[in-house]
């Protein structure tokens, strides 16, 4: 999950950017409106966290142009101000949640799991597929009731693969969102991580479409 954290202060930004890598999303970090809003012009994110208090145009201009342009990624703002005004502005602009400054890290993740949920449509916790479940708050993988050890790539990886069963995603849709900006990447991975996932979850539960890209097995949530 590919997220875009707009905070102009470096030690929030420093510290939120590695608390999210350490969970296993992929982040990318601009410090003002205008990065932000370019940023969202040229790349597809997961959801963003957008700081209301930015220099020169604020985090409510940023929202405000996005929603203008018709792009409905979810977004949680973060924000210093606790006047029911400034909550009322972010939500009224289009923000999805909201945090006060200072917020624990917990209920941040908390929140945006649950707006990536809504987000896709679910309303259920657990990704399941096939005898696979994954719980996303507490990164635990079970193949028919066994817990699987998977290395957080590969678990990014499937987690991609359960959130849209019935797609095929490409290598290089993988890749978006797995590394954020300047992360290198090295060039068979992805392959190397669906080859992990097979050998540890049945050669047959991630098929490959040759030139196209990979997809689940179709099994539904059986199991
Ligand atoms: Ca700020």
């Amino acid at each position: 999950m590919r997220v875009l954290l707009v905070e102009d202060d470096r030690m929030i930004g420093d510290s939120l950017r590695e608390s999210l890598r350490a969970e296993g999303y992929a982040v990318d970090w601009v410090r003002d409106a205008e990065a932000a809003v370019a940023a969202t012009g040229t790349e597809r994110f997961d959801l963003l966290l957008l700081d209301l208090g930015l220099p020169r145009a604020g985090g409510l201009e940023v929202l405000r142009t996005l929603r203008a342009r018709g792009d409905a990624t979810p977004v949680i703002v973060l924000t210093a101000r606790d006047g029911p005004g400034d909550r009322v502005a972010g939500l009224d602009a289009g923000a999805d949640d909201y945090l006060v400054k200072p917020f624990d890290l917990d209920e941040l993740l908390a929140r945006m799991r649950a707006l990536l949920r809504r987000h896709a449509g679910r309303a259920a916790p657990l990704l399941r597929h096939g005898g696979v479940t994954l719980d996303p708050a507490t990164h635990q993988v079970t193949l028919q009731g066994r817990p699987v050890l998977l290395s957080a790539r590969e678990y990014a990886v499937l987690e991609l693969l359960l959130q849209r069963p019935g797609a095929v995603l490409s290598r290089a849709q993988i890749e978006d969102r797995l590394y954020g900006w300047g992360e290198e990447i090295e060039s068979n991975a992805v392959s190397v991580y669906v080859h992990q996932l097979r050998k540890k979850l049945g050669a047959d539960f991630i098929r490959s479409m040759r030139g196209v890209g990979y997809f689940l097995a179709p099994g539904g949530d059986a199991g």
